[in-house]
């Protein structure tokens, strides 16, 4: 097959604690990852030589997501194509629907479906545990996102165990028209004084029970301190989800995005139309848990 599509599924975070900050300036971090239903799309399509990426992401300003090296599109495709010293070339046009630059993992998931589309255009039987190994270098999260589902992440993110997928509900994701940069975020924590850590044990367990209580009420995001600080309009959104039926509502990842967690379809809806109405986030969805490798693909 010389051309096909694959969905790249963003992430979010039930849980993110950072243990403490490493001589190298990376942080260890301990987090519950989780993907959801909102993906990116990656055509690919076969050429004569090279590596051409293209992007088409409406409503955001031109360059935001680079169309060069600098996508970790073409990171990732020129890692294993240089590997495998593939001679042939590969357009690959990416149709951007994950908020960018968000805490949802939209390039490193990219990135992964990447390594997926690559293997597979040029039959190169690159197993995963290979691609793993090899997406480490392109960012921390990339081997999660080759997994995906849930799992618990240690390290920088890249020593991963794979959990049972958690407890079925709605998510209800808003991204407000910020950008926020995650080295700016890890830059002003303090990790080491940080006063409280989230039970990121007691979440694994309640998953591991298909206890969906025991997952909301451990829900917790050390990142909140600085970014919630910076961005007033995070607290806002939290503050709406919860005043419209979420369970529980957190900032994913190094924000700004924030998520609730519904148990109930009307309630979701609901609070669906009412925060797009209120105006207080630029993207919103309505999602759910999902684990990718049950889907089709
Ligand atoms: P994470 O949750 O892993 O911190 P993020 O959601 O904060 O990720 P991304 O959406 O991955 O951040 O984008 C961060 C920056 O990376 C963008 O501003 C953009 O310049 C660059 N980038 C490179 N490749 C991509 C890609 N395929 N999609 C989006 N951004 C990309």
């Amino acid at each position: 097959m010389n051309q096909f599509t694959l969905k790249a599924y963003a992430k979010i975070n039930l849980g993110l604690d950072v243990v403490r900050r490493l001589p190298n300036g990376y942080h260890e971090v301990k987090m519950v990852m989780q993907t959801v239903g909102i993906y990116d799309e990656l055509n690919f399509t076969k050429k004569d030589s090279g590596i051409l990426v293209t992007v088409e992401a409406e409503g955001l300003p031109e360059g935001t997501v680079p169309a060069d090296e600098n996508n970790l599109i073409y990171k990732a495709a020129k890692q294993l194509m240089d590997k495998y010293h593939v001679t042939e070339g590969i357009h690959i046009h990416l149709r951007k629907n994950i908020p960018v630059a968000a805490g949802m993992a939209g390039g490193s998931t990219d990135a992964a479906a990447t390594y997926r589309g690559v293997n597979r255009m040029f039959n190169l039987g690159a197993t995963e545990e290979e691609i793993c190994e090899m997406a480490v270098k392109v960012g921390a999260d990339v081997p999660y996102c080759v997994k995906g589902g849930t799992a618990l992440s240690e390290g920088i993110g890249e020593v991963l165990t794979m959990l049972p997928d958690a407890p079925d509900c709605y998510v209800l994701v808003a991204k407000p028209d910020i950008f926020v940069s995650t080295k700016y975020v890890y830059e002003n924590l303090h990790a080491d004084t940080l006063k409280s850590h989230p039970d990121i044990d007691g979440m694994v367990t309640a998953i591991k029970e298909g206890n969906l209580d025991g997952v909301i009420c451990r829900m917790e995001n050390v990142l909140e301190t600085v970014t919630e600080k910076a961005y007033p309009v995070i607290a806002k959104i939290k503050n709406f989800m919860e005043e419209h039926g979420a369970e529980k509502a957190m900032m994913s990842g190094s924000g700004p995005t924030v998520f609730g967690i519904y148990k109930d379809a009307a309630k979701a809806k609901e609070g669906y139309e009412a925060l797009q109405a209120a105006g207080l986030a630029k993207q919103v969805f309505l999602t759910n848990l999902i684990n990718p490798k049950k889907e089709e693909n």
